[in-house]
């Protein structure tokens, strides 16, 4: 029996990781599940589950959620202290999975716990790469990709040593907008922007991917996951999404992971890993895809990658910057606040506008996260003036 946690268990990646371990109820046992505030979702799933602790990070939502489990053996808890010590509570295996910056404390907190620590909340690895990275080291925690791309190449360089990797290359779908004129997305709505073409995911990352802006959140991912610098890393457009990324190696071999686009499968991998398990989805059918095709990047039209190359480049405060002003960007176009194309001008301006020393530990990461952020909301409220 494996132990589990899952932090951000309401949302898509949650849900998905509970549907894998629901149905193997004999292989795993559910330690804590959390959610911001989606008290019904978090509850049912707690009950289904047995889950040993259920948290909401909003302390206002915890009557409602003591209410939702009364009569259970659930335990519950409130506040964002009460995620970080469920995330540090000892499971073996813990999906990281809230959303934004919001997931670093626990996350950290989960890396301190040791066991396997599943990646998917990216932001927090962009913004505080290399302390996290440290953690793990410290604590001795594994860390383990769950971003499709990045496990698509964690999958692909198996055994291998980091000397015969010559390229990492990152496929992406290019978003509902891939073949849009500037024109054309200019008018983009939120609803038309989280409606992905081929993946179901949250909002924020849906509109991620609709500004390209996720690739290159994956792009510094990559950097931090994989001894490998940015230069190295080349970014492929891929409608069918069927490749979810490639190693090239120095004698010219290319390594490919192939697969159907549904998150369970990179889920999976990590819940079983170095074992794997089974998924209920209808394997890719090669010959109903039956092409697949790849188109260099559009720079003109998807400026947020070069945006998150040059941060990556200068390193520093500039990745958590690029990722903390997006996160306000993207809610200001949610909330109907900003334009589509004006969510990768808000991240330039606040480039632009703030350039503080490298944050060497977790507090001065929050610092600059939270100036950037006010830096952000300002430069939204020009473009609305
Ligand atoms: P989501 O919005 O569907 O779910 C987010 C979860 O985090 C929910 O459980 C929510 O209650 C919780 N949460 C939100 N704000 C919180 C806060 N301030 N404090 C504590 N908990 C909070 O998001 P998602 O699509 O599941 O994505 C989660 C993470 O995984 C993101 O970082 C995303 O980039 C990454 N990711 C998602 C996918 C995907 O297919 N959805 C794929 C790759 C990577
Ligand atoms: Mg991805």
């Amino acid at each position: 029996m494996r132990t589990v946690t899952i932090l951000g268990a309401t949302g898509s990646i949650g849900t998905s990781t509970l549907d894998l371990i629901e149905r193997e109820p004999d292989r795993f046992r559910v330690v804590a599940l959390t959610a911001n505030c989606d008290v019904v979702r978090l509850a049912e799933a707690a009950r289904r589950t047995n889950a040993e602790l259920a948290v909401v990070a909003d302390e206002s939502c915890l009557s409602a959620l003591a209410e939702a489990l009364a009569g259970t053996a659930t335990r519950v808890a409130g506040g964002m202290a009460a995620v970080c010590d469920a995330a540090r509570s000892g499971a073996e295996w813990t999906m990281s999975a809230i959303v934004g910056c919001a997931g670093l404390g626990p996350t950290l907190a989960a890396i301190e716990g040791g066991g396997t620590v599943v990646i998917a909340n990216k932001e927090p690895l962009v913004s505080a790469g290399e302390i996290i990275l440290a953690a793990a080291k410290a604590s001795g925690a594994t860390l383990l990709p769950a971003d499709s791309e990045h496990n698509a190449i964690f999958q692909c360089l198996a055994g291998d040593r980091p000397a015969g990797v010559r390229r990492l290359i990152l496929t992406a779908s290019g978003g509902p907008f891939r073949s849009w004129s500037l024109e054309q997305m200019a008018g983009v709505t939120p609803e038309q922007a989280v409606a992905h073409p081929n993946w179901s995911m949250g909002a924020k990352i849906s509109v991620d991917s609709a500004t390209m802006m996720n690739k290159g959140l994956e792009l510094i991912e990559a950097a931090r996951l994989f001894p490998v610098s940015g230069n190295a890393i080349d970014i492929v457009v891929h409608p069918q999404s069927a490749v979810h990324s490639l190693v090239e190696y120095v004698d010219g071999s290319m390594l490919a992971q192939i697969g159907p686009s549904d998150m369970r499968v990179p889920i999976a991998h990590t819940l079983a890993w170095p074992d794997r398990m089974a998924t209920p989805m209808a394997p890719l059918d090669l010959i109903k895809l039956g092409r697949l095709d790849f188109e260099a990047p559009d720079p003109v039209r998807f400026p947020a990658l070069r945006l998150a190359r040059e941060a990556l480049g200068a390193g520093g405060a500039r990745p958590a910057i690029l990722n903390a002003a997006n996160e306000v960007a993207v809610e200001a176009f949610l909330k109907r606040r900003c334009g589509f194309l004006e969510i990768a001008a808000i991240v330039a301006d606040t480039l632009e506008g703030y350039d503080p020393p490298a944050p060497l530990d977790v507090d001065a990461v929050l610092a600059v996260d939270g100036e950037a952020r006010r830096v952000a909301a300002e430069r939204v409220k020009d473009r609305v003036a």
